[in-house]
């Protein structure tokens, strides 16, 4: 049974026989009921043919056992003999419901299963089996089968027809009405689940860049001011590296536009790798130009880290399938390093990592500049 399994339909001490692996095998088949009762409320599709399988084997195993049973005390009594056609009627009805099965879908031969074994249970348990197990305890102290029968009827005179019928009706009422309930309740939270999962890609798609996979210009506005006010007021580093392709230009003018593309692609790849601490944040800021921002590191760490990244970059070749060129793709790095200050905006950081990125540039380019300030 699974953790949110729900019990729809209660086994209750009633049911009990007192012969304890007759019992069992009752309680085997409300087990069943309320696993089928499950599928329906979790919308969880259940093989229905497979059902009706457990159900005739069922039948077949627990039937014969149970006849055997009274076997021993009515042989060929009326009411055993009663007992047996109650036994083989269940058989016919599984087979005449699985045959109507056939043109409806699976919810509804569930229900239409439910229906049938629920009436089936309460009205077998309590009808006949309760009524055998009492007479053959008044057997122990009867001289006759015809007196023990008679006695037994005594004992479950408050069980009649009709009291049995209400307490069915409200039974098949109450459960239905559970069942109905707890259904729109998961249905309820199955669509607020995909409706969070819908908000949360949406809101990620409005932040990432889809060529390189980072995060967008759009995310580095929203998001930089707070991380500058938090590190301002932790007393933290904050570094600026900020990255620019060299020749980018006679890249795409060399193996053309789609090239360009796979290269940004790559080159988001490689930077997501390199600078994937939860402190750092990686952004396309432009075209051919990305910016990491790195929280709470020394300005030396951020400079070996920005070295690094440089260093595997120029490793990075890109040939072209058509003319069996290959291009070696270098980049510029600005590192500036600060802790920040009430005056220290984002313009502020970017304009000193671009002047260090400019003089990388100036210096003959895939080198890393860096400036500090603290
Ligand atoms: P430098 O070393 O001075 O940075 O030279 P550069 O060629 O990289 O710089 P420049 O600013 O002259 O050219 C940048 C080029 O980047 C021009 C533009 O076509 C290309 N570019 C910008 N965005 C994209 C893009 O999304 N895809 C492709 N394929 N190219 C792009
Ligand atoms: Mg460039
Ligand atoms: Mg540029």
């Amino acid at each position: 049974m699974s953790d949110n399994e729900l019990i729809i339909f209660p086994w209750n001490h009633n049911f009990e026989t007192g012969i304890k692996n007759v019992d069992e095998q009752h309680y085997h088949l409300f087990l069943l009921v309320n696993k089928l009762a499950n599928t329906l409320i979790y919308d969880d599709q259940i093989e229905v043919d497979g059902v009706f399988g457990e159900l005739k084997d069922y039948a077949q195993y627990h039937f014969s056992f149970e006849e055997s049973i009274w076997n021993e005390y009515f042989f060929d009594d009326i009411w055993n003999d009663e007992h047996k056609k109650s036994h083989a009627s269940f058989v016919d009805e599984v087979i005449k419901i699985q045959t109507e099965s056939k043109d409806l879908n699976w919810q509804e031969s569930i229900e239409h299963i439910l229906q049938f074994l629920i009436r089936w249970l309460v009205f077998h348990i309590i009808g006949d089996d309760k009524k055998m197990s009492v007479a053959v305890k008044e057997l122990e102290s009867s001289d006759s089968l015809e007196t023990a029968k008679v006695n037994a009827v005594d004992t479950l005179q408050g069980i009649n027809g009709l009291v049995a019928d209400t307490v069915l009706k409200m039974y098949f009422e109450v459960s239905s009405q559970s069942i109905e309930l707890v259904r729109e309740k998961h249905r309820r939270f199955v669509a607020e689940k995909e409706l969070r999962c819908l908000n949360k890609k949406l809101q990620e798609l409005a932040i990432t860049d889809e060529l390189s996979g980072l995060y967008n210009r759009r995310y580095f506005n929203i998001m930089t001011p707070d991380i500058l006010t938090k590190a301002r007021d932790a007393k933290q580093l904050v570094s600026f590296v900020s990255i620019d392709l060299d020749y980018f230009k006679q890249l795409n003018d060399q193996f053309g536009h789609l090239k360009g593309d796979e290269a940004i692609a790559k080159v988001g790849g490689l930077l997501s790798s390199h600078f994937n601490d939860v402190n750092d944040i990686v952004f396309r800021i432009g075209g051919e130009e990305f910016l990491v921002v790195i929280v709470g590191a020394e300005h030396q760490t951020s400079i070996s880290r920005a070295e690094a990244f440089r260093k595997a970059m120029a490793k990075l070749s890109f040939n072209c399938e058509n003319n069996d060129q290959s291009h070696i793709l270098t980049s510029s790095i600005g590192v500036f390093t600060q802790q920040p200050e009430p005056t220290s905006d984002i313009r502020y950081f970017l304009d000193k990592a671009d002047q260090c990125l400019y003089k990388a540039k100036l210096s003959g380019r895939n080198k890393v500049i860096s400036s500090s300030n603290f």
